[in-house]
C-alpha cells in the first residue's frame, strides 16, 4: 500500500487556503517533512501532491501546524458528494454576502435620504453606537473565516489574503469607533464613519469567493466525468451462478457478464460472445469498436447491443480508467515553469502590500490636505483591500487544470503540465513510421521462393524463427503461416538484432531473416536481388530476406498501409508551419514510398531504434523545438529526449512512462489538436497573468490616491472590495473558456 503511494504520490486535500500566498506556506510546511522529495500544491483545486516516502499522518500534522487543515485523498471520491459540499459552501458564502450587503445597503440608503443623524446630535448619541455594535456582529458572522485565518497566520508570523481583509475591515471599524467617540476633537470633514465600507467590502469578497467556487467546480468537470464512468457494481459468474456484486469485490481472473447497454466494470479479455463497444468516453474515438473473442475490453466503456463474457485482467487502481484519472490529476497539479514564478511573486506580495499601505498612510498624513488623518485612513485601507494577489496565484493553475481536463475528454492524455506550455512551440516533429503513420498491423503481401524451396517452406521457416520475436513484422509472418496451417519447427539459439532482423538454428541449419543490413552483417551478398527488393519497396512494402546456411532462399514482403487519417494529419501539421521528418528502421525505398503516401518530404531511413534519440538530439542542436511521435515501445529513448514526446496508444494503454502526452486513440490527427490546445492554453495563461498584473499595478496607485492631486479622484474602499472580488472571478471564468476551445478546426490557424 505505502509502496503504491510512493509511486503515485500522496494526494492531500488542503482546507483553508484562501490566497496564492498560502500556497508557498503549505509547500514549505510539506517540504519540511522527512522523506518528502517533491511537493506541488495546487491552488486551483486546493490539493497537494507529495512524492517520496513520507508518512501521510506526518504530512497532515505539518499542514495543521502551518495553520491549515488537510485530509488524505484516497481512491475515488464520490463526485456527487464533492459537488454537494461545494454547493453548500457556495450557499454559505452567498448567505454571508447577503447579510453584510443588506446592512451596508441600508446604511447607504438612509445616508442618501439624509436621515443619518449627525454624530454630535442627541439622536446621533445613541444611533452611532448601535450601528457600531450591529456592524461588529455582522463582521463576526460574515467575516469570521477571514479573521480566523488572519489570526492563524499571525501566530505563524505570516501574512496572507485574510490578513489584508482583516486589517482593512478591522481598521475601518476601529477608526469609525474612534470617530464617534472623539468627533469633537477631529476636524468636521474627517469625522466620517466607515461602518458601511466594512460590511460592503465583506459582502463583495464573500460574493466573489462564492462565484469563484461555482466556476471552480466547473473546471474540474472533466475529472468528475471520468470518475463518473466507473460503474459501482459488476455481474460475476461464480460456481455457475450470476451475482451482482460491488466493484471492489471483483477479483482478478473472474468471469464477468456484460449485457446490452451495460457499462463494462473492469478491464479484461473477451472470452465468449461478441458485441460492439462505445469507447468514445475514454479514447475520443466516436465509432463503436467491434469486439470479438480475445479482444480487450476496458472499464468505463459502454457495451452496445451484444452480450458477452470476459475475464477480468486488471482491477481497482490498475484499470486503464483508474490510471487515466490518476494521470489527469497528476498533470492538473503539475506546474509549468510559469506557475512557479507566479507563486514566488504572490508569496512576497502580501507583506509588500501591507508595507505600501503604511507608506500611503504616512504620505497622506505628512503631505495630504486637511483632514489628512481621514484621507490617510481611507487611502491606506483601500490599498489593503484592493491589492490581494489572488488572481495572480490562480492565473496559471486554473488554466492548466481546465486544459488537461479538456484534453482528456478528447482522448489526449497530458501527463506533464510542462508539455502544455511547450507543445505549442514545437517547430519540428519527428514521426515514427510503423504504428504511427502506418496502421502498425502489417500483413504478408508476397512470398517468393528463390531456390529449391517452395513458397510455403519459405514462409514456414521464417515463421519458425519469428515465433521468438515480438516485432510487429514477426506477428505478420506468424499470422500468414497460421492461416496456411503450417506447423512451426523447433528453433534453437534464437537471437534478435534490433533494426536488422532475427536469426536462429533449425536442425543444425543456420537461418537468418531480415533486411539487407542483416545479410551484410553476415557477409551474404544481396546484390543479385536488388531489383526484386526494390519492386516491393516501391509499393511501400517491407521486403525481408531469408537465408539458410549463408544462401538466400526467399523474400517475404510485408505491407503495412498508412492510417486513413495520417495524410490529413500531415496536412494540418504542415499548415501549422511545422517541419515534419519521418524516421524508420526500414529501408530507404519503402520509407520514401510511405512518406510520399502520407505527404512527408523529409525521411531518415535505416535508423536503428537506439539512434532515433540521436536524430532528435541533432535537431535540437540545430535549434529546433522537437516533438517526437512514436508508439512508445522501441521509441522510448527518443520520446524522452524530445521536448515533447507523444506516444500513440492503441486503445487505452496509458502506462507509457517516457511520453509527455499519450494519444489514446491511435489517430495522428490528435497531435495537431494537442498543439492547438497548448497554444490556446498559453494564450489563456498570459491573458490571466496580464489581467492580474495590470489589475494590481493600476489599482494600487489609484487606491493610494495617486490620481487625487491631479484629478481630485479617490477610490471608494467599497469599489476596491468589488474590484478585488471580481479579479479572481474573471480569471476563473476566462480559464473556463478553454473548455470550449475548438481543437479540430484548422480554419483559424
Ligand atoms: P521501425 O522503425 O519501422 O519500427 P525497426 O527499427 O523495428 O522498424 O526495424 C527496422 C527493419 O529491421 C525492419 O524494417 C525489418 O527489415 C528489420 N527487422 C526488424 N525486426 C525484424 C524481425 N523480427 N524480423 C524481420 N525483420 C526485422
Ligand atoms: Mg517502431
Amino acid at each position: 500500500m505505502s509502496q503504491e503511494q510512493t509511486a503515485d504520490g500522496i494526494r492531500l486535500s488542503i482546507l483553508g487556503m484562501r490566497c496564492a500566498g498560502c500556497v508557498s506556506a503549505v509547500e514549505g510546511a510539506l517540504a519540511g517533512v522527512a522523506g518528502v522529495n517533491e511537493v506541488t500544491v495546487n491552488f486551483a483545486d486546493h490539493s497537494a501532491l507529495v512524492k517520496g516516502t513520507a508518512d501521510p499522518e506526518q504530512l497532515k500534522l505539518a499542514v495543521k501546524e502551518s495553520g491549515f487543515d488537510a485530509a488524505i485523498m484516497e481512491g475515488f471520491e464520490d463526485p456527487a458528494e464533492q459537488e454537494q459540499q461545494e454547493h453548500q459552501r457556495y450557499q454559505q458564502l452567498m448567505q454571508k454576502a447577503k447579510v453584510a450587503g443588506g446592512f451596508g445597503a441600508f446604511l447607504m440608503l438612509i445616508d442618501m435620504l439624509g436621515w443619518m443623524p449627525h454624530m454630535g446630535s442627541p439622536a446621533g448619541q445613541w444611533f452611532w453606537p448601535i450601528v457600531a455594535v450591529i456592524t461588529l456582529g455582522i463582521m463576526a458572522y460574515s467575516g469570521d473565516h477571514f479573521y480566523k485565518g488572519a489570526y492563524k497566520s499571525l501566530l505563524l508570523k505570516q501574512a496572507n489574503m485574510d490578513t489584508l481583509i482583516a486589517l482593512g475591515t478591522g481598521s475601518a471599524w476601529i477608526y469609525s469607533c474612534i470617530v464617534i467617540d472623539y468627533q469633537a476633537m477631529l476636524p468636521t470633514l474627517a469625522a466620517h464613519a466607515y461602518f458601511e465600507a466594512a460590511v460592503v467590502i465583506l459582502a463583495f469578497i464573500n460574493l466573489g469567493t462564492g462565484l469563484e467556487t461555482l466556476a471552480r467546480g466547473r473546471t474540474s468537470s472533466a475529472i468528475r466525468q471520468l470518475i463518473g464512468l466507473q460503474p459501482r457494481t459488476a455481474r460475476v459468474i461464480r460456481d455457475g451462478e450470476e451475482l451482482d456484486i460491488a466493484i471492489e469485490h471483483v477479483g482478478l481472473g473472474e468471469t464477468l457478464r456484460v449485457r446490452p447497454g451495460e457499462k463494462i466494470a473492469v478491464d479484461g479479455v473477451l472470452i465468449e460472445g461478441h458485441s460492439s463497444v462505445d469507447e468514445s468516453m475514454l479514447t475520443g474515438e466516436s465509432l463503436p469498436i467491434e469486439k470479438t473473442v480475445g479482444m480487450q475490453v476496458v472499464a468505463g466503456t459502454m457495451n452496445q447491443t451484444g452480450s458477452f463474457l470476459f475475464t477480468a485482467t486488471r482491477i481497482g487502481r490498475d484499470t486503464a480508467l483508474a490510471q487515466i484519472i490518476n494521470s489527469v490529476r497528476q498533470a492538473q497539479s503539475s506546474k509549468p515553469e510559469i506557475a512557479r514564478l507566479a507563486d514566488k511573486i504572490s508569496a512576497v506580495f502580501v507583506p509588500a502590500v501591507v508595507g505600501l499601505s503604511v507608506f500611503t498612510f504616512l504620505v497622506w498624513i505628512i503631505f495630504g490636505p486637511e483632514p489628512s488623518l481621514g484621507y490617510a485612513f481611507v487611502t491606506s485601507m483601500t490599498v489593503l483591500v484592493i491589492a490581494c494577489p489572488c488572481a495572480l496565484g490562480l492565473a496559471t493553475p486554473i488554466s492548466v487544470m481546465v486544459a488537461v481536463g479538456r484534453a482528456a475528454q478528447s482522448g489526449i492524455l497530458i501527463r506533464k503540465g510542462e508539455a502544455l506550455q511547450t507543445a505549442g512551440k514545437i517547430s519540428c516533429l519527428v514521426l515514427d513510421k510503423t504504428g504511427t503513420i502506418t496502421e502498425g498491423k502489417p500483413t504478408v503481401a508476397a512470398v517468393s521462393a528463390l531456390a529449391d524451396l517452395s513458397e510455403d517452406q519459405v514462409l514456414q521457416l521464417a515463421a519458425s524463427i519469428e515465433s521468438g520475436s515480438e516485432h510487429p513484422l514477426a506477428a505478420a509472418i506468424l499470422a500468414a503461416a497460421e492461416q496456411k496451417q503450417l506447423p512451426l519447427s523447433k528453433v534453437t539459439q534464437f537471437a534478435a538484432s534490433a533494426g536488422h532482423g532475427v536469426s536462429a538454428n533449425i536442425d543444425e541449419q543456420a537461418l537468418l531473416f531480415g533486411n539487407t543490413a542483416l545479410m551484410a552483417e553476415h557477409k551474404i551478398a544481396t546484390d543479385g536481388y536488388n531489383e526484386q527488393l526494390e519492386q516491393f519497396a516501391r509499393l511501400g512494402q517491407t521486403p525481408m530476406l531469408l537465408a539458410v546456411n549463408q544462401r538466400i532462399v526467399g523474400i517475404i514482403a510485408v505491407s503495412d498501409p498508412i492510417k486513413k487519417d495520417s495524410a490529413a494529419a500531415v496536412q494540418h501539421l504542415q499548415h501549422l508551419g511545422i517541419r515534419l521528418i519521418m524516421v524508420t528502421g526500414d529501408n530507404k525505398i519503402t520509407a520514401n514510398a510511405i512518406a510520399k503516401q502520407a505527404g512527408i518530404s523529409e525521411v531518415r531511413a535505416q535508423v536503428l531504434p537506439q539512434d532515433k534519440a540521436v536524430v532528435v538530439k541533432e535537431l535540437q542542436q540545430q535549434g529546433e523545438i522537437v516533438g517526437m511521435v512514436g508508439d512508445g515501445i522501441n521509441d522510448a529513448p527518443a520520446l524522452a529526449q524530445a521536448n515533447v514526446g507523444f506516444a500513440i496508444g492503441t486503445g487505452t494503454d496509458v502506462a507509457i512512462e517516457s511520453a509527455d502526452v499519450v494519444i489514446l486513440q491511435g489517430s495522428l490527427l490528435k497531435v495537431p489538436e494537442a498543439i492547438a490546445l497548448s497554444k490556446a492554453t498559453v494564450i489563456n495563461i498570459k491573458q490571466n497573468l496580464f489581467g492580474a498584473f495590470i489589475y494590481n499595478s493600476l489599482s494600487i496607485p489609484i487606491a493610494a490616491g495617486l490620481l487625487y492631486p491631479v484629478f481630485g479622484v479617490l477610490l471608494n474602499p467599497m469599489i476596491a472590495g468589488a474590484a478585488m472580488a471580481m479579479s479572481s472571478v474573471t480569471v476563473v471564468t476566462n480559464a473556463n473558456r478553454l473548455r470550449w476551445t475548438k481543437l479540430d478546426d484548422t480554419s483559424n490557424r
